[in-house]
């Protein structure tokens, strides 16, 4: 089923993501739909948040930007296939980005048709469990490194905006303030 994304404005982005306890069939549903949503949408990565539950999950698939934008992937130490490892859902998530400092361009399905540089660091270290409720530990770098770093962000209530340089985060100022106004309008609405 495909769930409607959430957009700025509304407040659950802000929210920290609960632990989640136990796979239980309404979790491995919400993976499913989440799934779903993201591949309608066009995205590469969608956090729990934007489907409006604040629970630690978010799921990723980067194979179909990894022509112009390649990602690396270490498992045990040893360097793996990134496509197959897609799709990956990660549920309770621990990071440790490390690596130089590198640009990159961002969009969020929270933030259609904005998109800004981001500077993170170029690699992450992850603890998680997978879809299967499986402790899984990997190493990513490119694309996938800059995915994991925010969409694990997003389960934090931290959004791409609060990671912009002054500057670009005035370019798109105007357009942030108008999308944050028109969430909060239709919010009231629907009260
Ligand atoms: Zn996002």
């Amino acid at each position: 089923m495909i769930l409607p994304v959430v957009k700025y404005g509304h407040p659950i982005l802000r929210k920290k993501g609960a632990a989640i306890e136990k796979m239980t069939s309404e979790i491995k549903k919400l993976i499913d739909d989440m799934f779903e949503t993201m591949y309608d949408a066009a995205g590469i990565g969608l956090a729990a948040q934007q489907v409006g539950h604040a629970v630690q999950l978010t799921v990723i698939d980067v194979r179909a930007a990894s022509k112009e934008r390649p990602s690396r992937l270490e498992v045990d130490g040893k360097a793996v296939d990134v496509a197959e490892y897609m799709p990956l859902a990660l549920i309770n998530p621990k990071i440790t980005p490390f690596g130089d400092p590198t640009k990159g361009p961002e969009g969020c399905l929270s933030f259609p048709e904005i998109y800004a540089d981001i500077t993170r660091p170029e690699s992450v270290e992850v603890e998680a469990l997978n879809a299967k409720g499986e402790r899984i530990h990997f190493r990513a770098g490119g694309l996938l490194a800059r995915a994991v770093q925010h969409e694990v962000d997003h389960l934090n209530g931290i959004l791409f905006i609060d990671r912009m340089a002054g500057e670009a985060k005035a370019e798109i100022k105007a357009e942030i303030e108008t999308l944050q106004a028109e969430t909060k309008a239709l919010l009231k609405k629907r009260q």
